[in-house]
């Protein structure tokens, strides 16, 4: 059992965490840190958390393990303001979409990434932003990407491991490099798209129209162009080299079926649809939630 956790940033990620340690009794003590006492007044009222900070160094004061809820252009400056205020056997670890820029942030803080600093992120998520829309079974069954640094202290790996298998999640590793590489392929490259699509039809002079007959294949693949824009803006500006190579890869391959569609070329075009119709459904097959 965790004796004191400290979340810095209580919204769906950071809150959905506490429900859920909280659902299996994973800490004595969790207290929630922000900017605001709005939002985590809320947090209080909903039993998220034990106890609210707005003054980040009486937050992480007797922590064993700090855990950053916040967007990643936010990681730097907010462990700039904790580290005069950390005790050596604290655990820091993180949620962070992009994990090059967390480890920049922690060598520009710390002069190196710490051993008990142990960088993670969920993949698990949703549209919404809060901590009103956080749950408990956000990570259930979902797989949770920690990064050690090559340094990292057993004890604090075993510790991050263990908070997300309480959640019920299925943690595996991975290297920074891979993990932004796969990321920008599988989430940043498909938001850029939905954020993308939705704002070119509502430009369009006639975007009363085509909303109004715009049916459940619109609202499947624009879903998420309902995130957090700020959040979103962060992950993407802190991706940017992996994000750009598969923007570029994408553009490619849209010219080439553009290309296919202005020639006639239905053979090309059949081809394409029949690669992704089964390569989406053998993915189906294979992870019961699509
Ligand atoms: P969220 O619901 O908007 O929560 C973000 C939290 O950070 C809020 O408590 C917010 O509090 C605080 N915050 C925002 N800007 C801040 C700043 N400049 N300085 C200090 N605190 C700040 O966002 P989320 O969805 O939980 O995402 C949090 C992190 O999880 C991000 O790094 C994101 O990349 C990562 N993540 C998100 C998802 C997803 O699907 N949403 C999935 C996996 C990982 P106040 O604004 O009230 O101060």
């Amino acid at each position: 059992m965790i004796k004191r956790l400290c979340i810095i940033g209580v919204g769906l990620i950071g809150g959905s965490l506490a429900r859920a340690l909280k659902a299996v009794h994973g800490c004595e003590e969790i207290v929630g840190a922000g900017r605001s006492s709005k939002a985590l007044d809320e947090a209080l009222a909903l039993g998220v958390i034990d106890r609210a900070e707005t003054d980040l160094a009486r937050a992480v004061a007797g922590a064993e393990v700090i855990l950053l809820g916040v967007p990643v252009g936010a990681v730097e400056a907010v462990l700039r303001q904790i580290q005069p205020h950390l005790a050596p056997a604290t655990i820091i670890t993180d949620v962070g979409s992009t994990k090059g820029s967390v480890v920049a942030a922690a060598e520009a803080v710390f002069g190196c990434l710490p051993p008990r600093f142990i960088p993670g992120h969920p993949i698990a998520g949703t549209e919404k932003s809060g901590v009103g829309a956080s749950f408990a079974e956000l990570f259930q069954q979902r797989k949770v990407i920690l990064t050690p640094g090559a340094d990292a202290d057993p004890q604090a790996l075993e510790t991050v491991r263990w908070i997300w298998q309480q959640a019920g999640a299925e943690v595996c590793e991975m290297s920074v490099r891979h993990h932004d590489e796969v990321l920008a392929a599988t989430s940043h490259l498909p938001h850029v798209l939905a954020f993308t699509l939705v704002d070119t039809l509502a430009r369009l002079e006639d975007h009363d129209d085509i909303f109004r007959y715009a049916a459940g294949g619109f609202r499947d693949f624009t879903r998420i162009a309902s995130s957090n824009p700020q959040m979103w803006h962060d992950i993407c500006i802190n991706n940017r080299d992996a994000l750009l190579l598969m923007l570029k890869r994408f553009s490619h391959e849209l010219d080439c079926l553009a290309e296919a569609i202005a020639t006639g070329d239905g053979a090309n075009l059949l081809a394409s649809f029949e690669r992704a119709k089964a390569a989406r459904d053998s993915y189906c097959d294979k992870h019961s939630s699509p």
